[in-house]
């Protein structure tokens, strides 16, 4: 079975630069694989331009990810509202990317654009993007236009952005030829959805088939359970359910808030899990970071490979 996670909301606001040294340098040691998200906008600014100290040690950190095992999605420029680029600053009262991702009438041009805008910044910042990560947002106004939505049939993303995806993957724009896409989970329902994809390119809704029990973005202490992914003695918890379901993988996700080494009420927990799979899984599971799952998916066109890793 393939392990992997996602972590959402890195950035250095979170946890300094450090922090996510530590998480890379403990990563790539362990030989564990997975993704952490980078927010190039997240204090309003482009951290790409005229980056800050802290900021510039952080996308420092952020481009050697790879090489420790960690992939890099866009969690979108802001994970609020949406940016002006030329301006260099997030809008004003303007629509939140993750609802926008939803809503009907935007192109594929101008999802396009948007997405091109990122990638461009993370290339003027060092950073190649793997793939792509939903903002999820429950202020009033978000909450009340997905209700909306919802009431009216739209109750998936604009597929025009799955092709915009495609568009940018095919131009080279990612790292890789698949972009793996983290949306929904679900611990019974979790799998892989092929949304766009052309020849030796194509874009994933990979879903995480466990949940974040590692302090949350909250960094809640009441939220942290290492037992949730695998007990002590190594005979339960939901990785070792999924691999006695024959599970293609599990996947979880997590919150930078609750999982970084500074500050982060989950990093005990996470350290623990790592060795409790080190201990009891050895042999049945393998680390994999998520655009290796979907490339290698792509290629065998179905989960024919875990078998013969
Ligand atoms: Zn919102």
């Amino acid at each position: 079975m393939i392990l992997s996670f996602y972590c959402d909301d890195t950035s250095p606001g979170v946890a300094g630069a450090k922090a996510f040294e530590t998480f890379l340098d403990y990563c790539a040691k362990q030989g564990i694989r997975g993704e952490a998200s980078a927010i190039l906008g997240t204090g309003g600014h482009s951290m790409a331009r005229n980056p800050s100290a802290e900021e510039k040690a952080f996308l420092q950190q952020v481009a050697r990810a790879w090489e420790c095992g960690i992939d890099t999605h866009m969690e979108i420029m802001t994970h609020r509202g949406l940016f002006d680029f030329a301006a260099n600053r997030e809008k004003k009262d303007v629509v939140h990317e993750g609802l926008w991702l939803h809503e009907p009438a935007v192109t594929v041009q101008e999802y396009q654009r948007y997405f091109g805008d990122i990638l461009a910044e993370g290339q003027r910042g060092g950073v190649r993007f793997t793939g792509f990560t939903w903002p999820g947002c429950s202020c009033e106004a978000c909450t009340k236009r997905y209700a909306e939505l919802r009431a009216s049939g739209h109750r998936a993303p604009n597929p025009a952005m799955w092709q915009a995806l495609l568009n940018l993957a095919k131009e080279g724009k990612f790292r890789g030829r698949t972009v793996p896409c983290f949306f929904d989970s679900s611990e019974t329902e979790g799998t892989i959805h092929r949304k766009a994809s052309d020849g030796a390119y194509g874009v994933y809704d990979l879903m995480p088939n466990a949940g974040d029990h590692f302090g949350i973005w909250e960094n809640n202490p009441q939220r942290v359970d290492p037992d949730y992914y695998i007990t002590a003695d190594g005979k339960s918890g939901i990785l070792v359910r999924h691999l006695q379901a024959g599970a293609p993988y599990c996947i979880w996700y997590a919150h930078w808030q609750g999982l970084n080494p500074a500050r982060g009420v989950g990093w005990p927990a996470f350290t623990t899990v790592a060795e409790r799979i080190d201990k009891h899984l050895q042999g049945q599971v393998v680390w994999m970071r998520p655009s290796d799952i979907t490339d290698r998916y792509h290629a065998a066109n179905g989960w024919s490979f875990v078998g013969s890793m």
